[in-house]
């Protein structure tokens, strides 16, 4: 006797908004039509060869010659996770540079882990100087520095240049979030010095979220190989790094990679590599610079102040008094069908976010922005007469 009877699923309307906020991005074609190729098993040529292809294009992404690159099964936080539980066990510390969402998450992650932590912050409109950071690293004498590149919670940009000697001078691994960030902003692993760095592909690059791109330094290496404690099984890079071949002649099974999220995360690589990462910063940079040019024709204001702390992929906006965020979204969705955020963490109430990445990073997106927010702004002002 079944118990349970089988559901009626209803296939509900749906019309795609344009999704400008701060992940998930609309996607490339291409990625889409490489998500129905033919599932392959773990354990064929074709499996292997796609894979290598990712290990290359995630070189390029990230400007690594590290051999330990490779792709983690899950969003975005599969790789926060990666990283930290790898790289530090309970007897650790981990300085955590704080101004938004994501160090709180990496909090969180440390603390399961039983990592000690200390937390420097800024205030949200502000980004890290070197000072301070240094500092801070000369005082807790952590085992690694956490910090964010770009911020989608609160739209800003961190400078990183330097930042990796500095690190290395008091014996810290540097361990950066770059999801928001990477293809959109320059980044320069191997040049800055960063020890360890995990992407997502729902941002800029215009992929589907459910596979992450990690890729760790020699020094992040050494302190894996030396570790004497055990991370999760399913984050274990060494054994994932027999799955993905990272040192030659290793085809080891550890878990099903998705084969939609293989061949969607080769399509991106590739779509990067025909634009290059140039070309791709470069148009990131002009269309942030359009829209933040024209959103100055409205009555809002910037969260962040200096210019060049304001990330190119995620504008954070100040609404004048009497507009409801979570409202103005609304209206968006239900009368432009776009899709922007209100604020989360420490913006929640404080700003809106729009982002404007990978596929979308155009004018004419930008331009259908500034309208529907014009109207917004007069339709919303109406309703509350
Ligand atoms: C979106 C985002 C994440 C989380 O990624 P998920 O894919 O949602 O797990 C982490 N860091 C930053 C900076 C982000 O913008």
């Amino acid at each position: 006797m079944l118990s349970v009877s089988p559901p009626e699923f209803v296939d509900r309307e749906f019309t795609k908004p344009l999704l400008c906020g701060p992940g998930p991005a609309d996607l490339w074609p291409s990625v889409i039509e490489a998500m129905s190729k033919p599932s392959v098993t773990t354990m064929c040529e074709e499996f292997y060869h796609v894979l290598d292809d990712i290990r290359l294009g995630i070189q390029y992404l990230f400007q690594t010659r590290s051999k330990l690159v490779l792709a983690m099964s899950g969003s975005g936080h599969a790789g926060m996770e990666a990283i930290i539980s790898n790289l530090l066990g309970p007897d650790d510390t981990l300085l955590i540079a704080a101004r938004g969402i994501w160090d709180e998450r990496a909090l969180g992650v440390a603390k399961r882990y039983g990592n000690f932590t200390i937390v420097t912050e800024v205030p949200i409109s502000n980004t890290f100087d070197f000072e301070h950071l240094e500092s801070m690293l000369k005082k807790v004498k952590p085992t690694a520095l956490f910090i964010t590149h770009g911020d989608s919670s609160t739209g800003s940009v961190q400078n990183l240049e330097g930042l990796g000697k500095i690190c290395h001078k008091h014996r810290a691994l540097l361990l950066v979030d770059t999801v928001v960030s990477i293809a959109a902003v320059p980044f320069l692993m191997d040049e800055w010095e960063v020890d360890a760095v995990y992407t997502s592909t729902q941002k800029a690059l215009s992929g589907p979220p459910g596979i992450s791109p990690v890729a760790f330094s020699a020094r992040a290496e050494h302190k894996i190989k030396n570790r004497k404690h055990e991370p999760p099984f399913y984050f274990d890079i060494p054994l994932l790094a027999l799955q993905w071949n990272c040192y030659g002649n290793s085809r080891k099974y550890h878990h099903t990679i998705s084969s939609p999220m293989i061949w969607a995360l080769r399509a991106c690589l590739q779509e990067l590599a025909k634009e290059t990462l140039q070309k791709s910063w470069e148009r990131h940079t002009r269309v942030a610079n359009h829209f933040h040019k024209r959103i100055q024709e409205l009555p809002v204001k910037f969260l962040i102040t200096k210019p060049e702390d304001r990330l190119s992929t995620v504008t954070t906006v100040v609404l004048p008094p009497g507009y409801d965020y979570l409202q103005f979204v609304k209206y968006m969705r239900e009368k432009h069908n776009i899709l922007i955020f209100a604020g989360l963490g420490p913006t929640v109430g404080k700003a809106l976010r729009i982002g404007i990445m990978g596929v979308n990073s155009t004018i004419e997106v930008a331009d259908a922005l500034i309208e529907g927010m014009t109207s917004t702004l007069k339709g919303l002002k109406k309703s509350s007469l």
